[in-house]
This record gives C-alpha cells, structure tokens and sequence, in this order.
C-alpha cells in the first residue's frame, strides 16, 4: 500500500470489493478474513493453530513487489514442506514456452464454462483472536473512508459490475464503436468495465462470453441498427484480447516495469525535470487538454484509451521525460490500475519497445475531430469557461489571457514535436535487427484482429495516426 503506483483510489475500490464478498460469502458459510499482514507472516500466525497442508492460490500478474512476494511464499512452502497449487486466472499463461501457442490456449479456456458458487462448503472454526484481527481491520478501514471516501470513483461489488455490463451490452454498446475516442461521451459509452476486470469482481470470461452471447442474438435482427451494434461488440472483443495479451508481456518479463524493453532508447530522454512534471500534474501545464486530463483523472480515476496514450505521449514524447519517472504516479490515478496492462502501454506509447510506431500527437489536433465543441475542456477546467471557442485550446492566445487564472503553456508543442520525432525514429531506425527479432518473438501478437484490416501503413505524419494501430 506504501508503493508510489498505489493510492487510496485502489484501496477504495478493494475494500468496498472485498466487504461485499465477504457478504456473499456469508451466505455460503465461508469466511473471509481480512488480515493486513505481509503473506509469510500470515501464513506463519495461521500455523499456530492449524496444520497447514497444502495451500490453494491463484496465478497473479502484478507489479514487481507482488512477484518478489509469490518468490518469498514459494520458498517459505518449500522450507515448510507444504503443498501449494497456483491456479490461473482466464488468460495468462505461467512459463509460456511460445509465443506461438498463447492464442489457442487463450481461446480453450475462455470457452470453458463458468461455475457458480452453490456448494456450502465445510468449514473450519476461525481462531477468535484472527476474528478480532479481521473485524478491526474492517473497522479501521471503515472509520478512513468515512472521512476520504472519493464519491466519484466507479463503485465496487460484483453486483455492480453485472449491471454496468448489463447496461453495456443491451443499451451504451449500440454507439461504443462511434464514442470510445471523444473524450467527453467516452464516459458514459465507454464500456466502463476495466476496474471490475481487473480487482477480479468480473472474470474476463464471463464478460466475453456475455458479449458473445449477446452479438448471437444481434444475427438474428435483420436491421441496420443491430448490425452497427454487432460491429461495435466486436470492436469490445478486440480489446478483451488486448487485456490479456498485453498482460502476458509483463508476465513474460516483469523487468518492463523498470527498464525500457529496447536496451537502445537507454541512452536517450535520462533527465528528469521535476518541474514540469509538477505543473503537469498540478493541472497548470498551460495545455487545456493535458490539465483536463489530469483533473478528470483526479477527480473519476478514469480516462479514456485515447487520453491515457495522449499524455503519456506528451509528457515522454513531447517533453522528452523518462517514462519510469511518471508511470507510476499515473498508475496511482487509474482507479483500474492494472500492472500487466499499464507498463507494456507505457513504453509503447513512449516508444520505447523499438517494434511499434512511434506516437507524437498533436493535441489540438486531436481533440479538435473528437470534441469539436470542447466541452471536454469546458467541463473539467472552469477557470476557462470565459475564453472564447477560438481560443479554448490555446487560450494564451486571447487578448484578455491576462484576467485569467491560467499558465502560460510549458512548452511549444509543434517545435517539440519536431525534435521528438527525429530523436526517436533516429534511434528506432538505429534498434539492431536482432534486438527487434527477439523482441517479436517473445512479445508480439500473432493475431489478426478484426479491427486491424483498418491499419493503415505506418505514416511520418504521425498527427493523423490511426489509434487502432495497437499492437
Ligand atoms: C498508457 C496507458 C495505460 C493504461 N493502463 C491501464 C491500466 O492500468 N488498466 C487497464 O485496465 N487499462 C489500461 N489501459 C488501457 C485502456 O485505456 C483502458 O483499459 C480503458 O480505457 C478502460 O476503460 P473501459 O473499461 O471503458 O474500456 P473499453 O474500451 O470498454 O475496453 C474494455 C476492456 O478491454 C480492455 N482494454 C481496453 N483497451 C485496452 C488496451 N489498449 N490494452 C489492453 N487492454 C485494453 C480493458 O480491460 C477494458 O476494460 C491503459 C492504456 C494506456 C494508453
């Protein structure tokens, strides 16, 4: 909890989670403790009273802490002699031998079915004193939200996350395909999913299979609408893809959380300049769209694809900053903070994998095609709401700038994004071919996906880059 990529925006989110698991466990008569204790040692209080025997756990992808844990629960088994069964969670596949085979184990346990959780299980009688234990925790944690509980946050239970996906698929997935890039609409047409997705609440599985079900049913409507809202769930299943395929980079190599995947961009981008990174993150970057992002994160823990890649862009392309100094405060601010997902985005967005394209954006440019009334910008910044519409996106402009509360812009984007773009393709022209192939073979997607018959060719012109263009 003390790491920098964690914040009080996870610890919301799988708290109120785990209260209303614990309630639906209730009524199968199985308890559920809450225990801040570190594994080991929670393991070693359990074997005061019990006999530890085998040890029953899921596969977990996170971040580089979690696997240091996984190392350290493995070897405590190991000296203890006890028996431990890794189970997997849908998608990721532990000591994948090749690349080549992920997809078709991918797609076999997808199909598999889902179990409901009938069974009353026998269980044993917890120790009072762990009870205790437990029961303060929750209280402990209780008392915190009642003073810094974020209203705007997603809400929690599995429940909950039914419903946003029954919502999804019967009403907001008809216009997802149109929405999913405006930054404003994406937040209702967005599926909204990624939190339940990742804490677990919903398992990959059962949303795909949802989905399919429901595109099963659009076949059979003869009409223009419904075949738009089949298009637009298998833009939705494409991105299910994604979520795991970009997940099992990080398992494949967790250093990706540190280290750039291409050893050449080393050499490039080292200084930090704290500076710049504060006023960005204080929305006080001068750059209307960089600080609505930044606002709209702080205050709803989202923001769409679009957005996410846009400042990441910025700030590691545009202002030449190394990713590791910001991943991890952004991470803080994705209330779906999802390790696998986020590093190998990061460096793909910040060039750094050496096989992707690189993405320098322009974003006035941007955002004047996917928010032309700027009300992205209207909403999240209010200090702005006098600046005409001609001047919203560089209000500096205006010749009554100066009555506003409002920076100067901290860069100027079009000359720094001339620079950028010859630093980065140089050293990307530069990757050794070897380097290149290693990394394809161990990270890239063999998948054509659908949605990708759209690619269009690598362009220098990297303002117009077709956001589709993933993997
Ligand atoms: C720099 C960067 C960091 C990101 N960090 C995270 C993260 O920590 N956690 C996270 O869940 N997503 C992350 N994403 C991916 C994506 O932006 C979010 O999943 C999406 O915006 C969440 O909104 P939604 O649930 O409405 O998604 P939808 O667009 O409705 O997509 C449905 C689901 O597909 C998956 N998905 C969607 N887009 C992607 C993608 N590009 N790559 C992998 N999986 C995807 C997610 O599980 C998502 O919930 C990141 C993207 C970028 C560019």
């Amino acid at each position: 909890m003390s790491l920098p990529d964690y914040s009080d925006f996870h610890l919301q989110f799988t708290f109120e989670s785990l209260i209303e698991l614990q309630k639906s466990y209730l009524e199968l008569w199985i308890p559920l403790l809450l225990l801040p204790f570190d594994a080991e040692e929670w393991f070693k209080k359990l074997s005061e009273y019990f006999d530890i025997l085998h040890i029953s756990a899921h596969e977990e992808t996170g971040n580089w802490e979690t696997f240091q844990r996984d190392i350290k629960v493995l070897s405590y088994c190991k000296r203890s002699a006890i028996n431990i069964t890794e189970y997997p969670t849908n998608w990721v596949v532990r000591i994948l031998k090749n690349r080549d085979h992920w997809q078709k184990i991918w797609t076999q346990r997808m199909s598999k079915n889902i179990f409901t959780a009938k069974v009353v299980l026998n269980t044993i009688k917890i120790p009072t004193k762990l009870c205790d234990i437990s029961k303060q925790t929750k209280t402990q944690y209780l008392e915190y939200f009642k003073t810094y509980r974020n209203n705007n946050l997603q809400s929690w239970w599995e429940s909950q996350g039914m419903k946003v996906l029954e919502n999804f698929l019967e009403n907001r997935s008809m216009k997802y395909m149109y929405n999913i890039s405006k930054p404003f609409e994406s937040q209702t047409w967005c599926s909204r999913l990624s939190p339940y997705i990742t804490y677990w609440c919903l398992s990959l599985k059962s949303v795909l299979q949802a989905t399919e079900q429901k595109r099963q049913e659009l076949k059979n409507i003869w009409s223009q609408a419904a075949k738009n809202h089949r298009k637009s769930l298998q833009y939705f299943i494409s991105r299910l893809h994604w979520q795991s395929h970009f997940i099992q980079k990080l398992e494949d190599e967790p250093e990706m959380q540190f280290r750039n995947l291409n050893r050449d961009f080393d050499t490039i981008r080292q200084e930090i300049n704290t500076e710049l990174i504060e006023r960005v993150f204080s929305s006080k970057s001068g750059i209307p769209y960089i600080d609505a992002v930044i606002r709209q994160l702080q205050q709803t823990g989202w923001c769409n694809f679009r957005s996410r890649a846009l400042l990441v862009s910025f700030i590691c392309n545009t202002c030449q900053q190394p990713w590791q100094a910001i991943a991890p405060r952004v991470a803080a601010l994705f209330t779906d903070y999802e390790p696998g997902i986020h590093y190998p985005q990061f460096q793909m967005q910040a060039a750094t994998t050496g096989i992707n394209t690189v993405r320098i954006y322009n974003p006035v440019y941007n955002w004047q095609q996917k928010d032309p009334e700027w009300k992205f910008i209207y909403h999240f910044m209010p200090e702005l709401k006098n600046v005409p519409i001609e001047f919203i996106h560089e209000p500096h402009l205006w010749e009554w700038f100066e009555t506003l509360d409002y920076p100067q812009p901290i860069i100027d984007i079009k000359s720094a994004n001339k620079i950028a773009k010859d630093l980065l393709w140089t050293t990307k022209w530069n990757v050794l071919k070897s380097d290149k192939d290693k990394i394809i073979k161990k990270h890239a997607s063999r998948v054509f996906h659908w949605d990708r018959r759209k690619k269009k060719t690598p362009t220098k012109n990297l303002q117009n880059e077709n956001q589709i263009t993933l993997f």
